[in-house]
């Protein structure tokens, strides 16, 4: 008697061995097509819908190499971004009001500020490989920005430092980017609110279309149809 071969529930195929990925019967899979990316991507069983189970192995080579390139780039990026200012102050001939003053709003935008505009863009922007490139060229411009005018500010004696600093740096790499970011955000939660008011304020119910009458009721010409009232008991 010949008995009939399990088939790979993707290409159907009957190897020797196949994998089950979940209870159902049916969820048998071949190496091959385990090992395809797509597969991986999976969160469900294709033919019964239970979520699968999943085992994670961890690269730890790759996770310590990626770990140190963000500490390194964010020491990087935040040493730039402290410099400038810091240098500032310690060579400024201001009066001690202005010097802290200075330095207050320029520590206020590094640390505070960055982390408000980096929320901000979370939640405006869907992050994906893409944006991260595209944010990294953004933060490489603007500490590469940072640097080229307090080299300009820093080495023409004419002009005042701290003021400039302020202006262009501080307004335009910091202050800038957080009002863009801002408005957007109040106008997307603009439509949020408009939603919850809606929500609030009316009842949305599945127009009906057309009714149907079992025995126990004839149609009567004229009579309205009751509608489907939800009763409240109290
Ligand atoms: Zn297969
Ligand atoms: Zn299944």
């Amino acid at each position: 008697m010949e008995i009939d071969n399990v088939p790979c529930f993707l290409c159907h195929d009957t190897p020797d061995v196949l994998y089950k990925l979940c209870e159902c019967l049916e969820s048998n899979i071949c190496a091959e097509c385990y090992n395809i990316d797509n597969t991986q991507q999976m969160a469900r069983c294709a033919i019964c819908r239970r979520d699968f189970t999943y085992n994670y192995k961890r690269n730890y080579l790759i996770l310590t190499k990626d770990v140190l390139c963000i500490v390194l780039l964010f020491i990087a990026i935040i040493s730039i971004e402290l410099f400038p200012p810091l240098h500032i102050y310690y060579k400024s001939n201001e009066s001690q009001t202005i010097n802290s003053i200075f330095i207050s709003i320029c520590l206020f935008f590094i640390t505070i500020g960055n982390i408000i505009l980096v929320d901000l863009v979370k939640k405006i922007i869907l992050i994906d490989d893409n944006t991260i490139k595209i944010i990294t060229m953004l933060y490489m411009l603007k500490e590469g920005f940072l640097l080229i005018l307090f080299f300009i500010i820093n080495y023409n004696d004419r002009i005042n430092a701290i003021i400039y600093y302020i202006v262009f740096v501080i307004g335009i790499v910091y202050v800038m980017p957080l009002l863009f970011f801002s408005i957007i955000f109040m106008f997307n939660n603009f439509d949020e609110l408009k939603k919850y008011i809606n929500n609030k304020s009316q009842l949305r119910k599945i127009a009906i279309n057309s009714y149907i009458f079992n025995t126990y009721r004839e149609q009567i010409e004229n009579e309205p149809v009751p509608e489907p009232v939800q009763k409240i008991y109290l």
